[in-house]
């Protein structure tokens, strides 16, 4: 647990008895009530302008969780806004059914959804314009980036303020890069958690949560790409802005329509997307229907 109003470092805490007893878990994320060991109480009692320092072998309690604003399982994280989704320009290339699916992943969790094209600096100005006319004809409007050239970040900190983000991509995209950008002294702030809870790091489940220095907290999240897309069948076109768009305030004639023709559709076949659409119908239709 990160204290905010007491002192700026991580305190180890214990679930109280009465949290176990009911089954309350505590997820990273969540927003609890933690009662000081003594130490600290005595310190904070003090004159109101000292920090009390954590010292090793101090231990909180949990004593509360307070209520939820989001819950994800895969990864597991409790009160999460956003999710920021990072590709590159160019090395790796760019690819269209992956970032489609990444991005239709994204959607599934209802988290409100930052794109980020990263490594500008390496492609023409035409190649951005491409991608950006592009998005736009899928429902996004990318934020271009160079985190080697510190371009363009300014735009994603406003967007990162005052919340819990996830940030997620393929791997060479940048991602390492960019939290080093924005969290000044990751470096601190992962040896002081690892210290304590060694046996965390480095599984895809582990999630960890930094502290930016103009608010909000950021998680890099190893486990957010499934192999399989968690939709159901008539769920997936609402994965799509493009889509979604065309079935605000219309109905399809079919209550179960799946968008493949049928008559009186809502959902026209002439956007670019569509052949996606049908691909991971067919994806999620084999996974509900296994051979
Ligand atoms: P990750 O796998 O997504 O965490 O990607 P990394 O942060 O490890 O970056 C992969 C490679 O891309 C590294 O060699 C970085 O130096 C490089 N890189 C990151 N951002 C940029 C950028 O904006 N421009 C260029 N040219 N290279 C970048
Ligand atoms: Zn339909």
């Amino acid at each position: 647990v990160r204290l905010r109003n007491v002192t700026a470092q991580p305190l180890l805490c214990t679930r109280r008895t009465r949290l176990k007893k009911v089954g309350q878990k505590v997820m990273v994320g969540d927003q609890v009530r933690v009662e000081l060991p003594p130490s600290l109480l005595l310190q904070s009692q003090g004159k109101a302008t000292e920090v009390p320092m954590v010292a090793e072998g101090d231990l909180g309690a949990i004593a509360k969780v307070y209520p939820r604003r989001t819950v994800l399982e895969r990864p597991p994280v409790a009160n999460a806004e956003q999710i920021c989704l990072v590709f590159a320009l160019t090395d790796p290339p760019l690819e269209e059914w992956q970032l489609s699916r990444f991005l239709v992943q994204a959607e599934a969790t209802g988290l409100e959804i930052s794109l980020c094209l990263n490594k500008q600096d390496l492609v023409e100005e035409t190649e951005v314009k491409f991608w950006g006319d592009r998005l736009t004809n899928w429902g996004y409007t990318p934020i271009i980036l160079s985190v080697q050239n510190c371009w363009g970040v300014e735009k994603l900190q406003a967007k990162l303020k005052h919340r819990i983000s996830l940030m997620a991509g393929p791997s060479g995209v940048g991602k390492s890069s960019l939290i080093n950008l924005l969290v000044p002294g990751v470096e601190q702030q992962v040896k002081k958690v690892s210290g304590k809870l060694r046996k965390g790091r480095h599984t895809t489940r582990h999630v960890e949560l930094f502290d930016l220095p103009a608010g909000g907290l950021l998680a890099d999240t190893p486990g957010f790409n499934q192999p399989d897309l968690a939709v159901e069948p008539a769920q997936l076109i609402h994965l799509f802005p493009e889509a979604r768009q065309q079935l605000t305030g219309r109905e399809c004639f079919f209550k179960d329509c799946l968008h493949r023709g049928e008559p009186d559709c809502a959902v026209g076949q002439d956007w670019e997307r569509y052949d996606h659409y049908l691909a991971f119908l067919e994806e999620v239709l084999a996974q509900q229907n296994p051979e």
